[in-house]
């Protein structure tokens, strides 16, 4: 586990799948092959999408717990529909998120960490994640190009602390780079950044060049720097810079 020093001065990599389609046979069993197999040394975290209504609930169930035992494992919500990442209308977002986390915990399911989906992100969804005890991925480092500039989204290079209200604090760990900026980078001179957090959707895995490109990008990362996951981070990881969750949305 890497602690504090090493963190300070040593250069690690993360990755994250947002798992949007797990009932998909096809789509889960290149997963799960993914998953297992470890490309570049490391464990990759799923970030699950719950199920919808009308969706199997005992088979999400039965394939959330195993990719619980192989990984990192967190909550990814979409919030209008499956193929529908951000909210729309008047519902309040952070409510879903708590009801989630909740549903998760109701059947034994335990989730470390949190992604919006699309990226959404706003100070009472941070608090609901805080709420829950995860850490949150849904910072990046890059701006999304279909955000609006108005749309909520919170922009960061690197891990730090988010200070929310009621002296709360949630440890974010941006995500920083997708598989084309992976594959971007093979070449280019490596990414000054001291934790690159690569993501990539399970969906991608049908494709075959951008899987392709994945295994390559990570396999190329895990040689360039210490391999860690998304739990490691969480507990050895203590950023030192701590900010205003208010005045640093993007
Ligand atoms: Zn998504």
């Amino acid at each position: 586990m890497p602690h504090t020093g090493h963190i300070l001065h040593g250069r690690y990599a993360v990755v994250s799948c947002h798992v949007e389609r797990p009932l998909d046979d096809q789509v889960w069993k290149r997963f799960s092959a993914l998953q297992e197999r470890r490309p570049g040394g490391f464990a990759i975290a799923a970030l699950m999408r719950l199920p919808a209504a009308g969706e199997d609930e005992a088979r999400w169930l039965e394939r959330a717990r195993q990719a619980r035992a192989r990984g990192p494992f967190g909550l990814h919500t979409h919030w209008t529909a499956p193929d529908h990442a951000r909210p729309t209308g008047g519902a309040d977002p952070a409510e879903l998120v708590r009801e989630q986390g909740g549903w998760l915990d109701s059947v034994g399911l335990e989730a470390t960490l949190f992604c919006g989906g699309g990226w959404y992100f706003d100070e009472r969804v941070a608090e609901a994640v805080a709420d829950l005890g995860y850490a949150d991925c849904t910072a990046t480092a890059f701006r999304p190009a279909y955000l609006a500039p108005e749309a909520p989204h919170l922009q960061l290079a690197e891990p730090a602390w988010l200070e929310l209200a009621g002296e709360r604090r949630l440890l974010e760990l941006p995500t920083t780079h997708s598989i084309g900026m992976l594959a971007r980078g093979l070449f280019a001179r490596s990414s000054a950044q001291r934790i690159v957090h690569a993501y990539f959707h399970d969906t991608d895995l049908l494709d075959r060049r951008r899987s392709a490109a994945l295994r390559l990008g990570l396999g190329v990362l895990g040689r360039r720097r210490t391999a860690s996951d998304l739990d490691e981070l969480q507990h050895g990881l203590r950023p030192e810079k701590t900010m205003s969750f208010a005045n640093q949305r993007a």
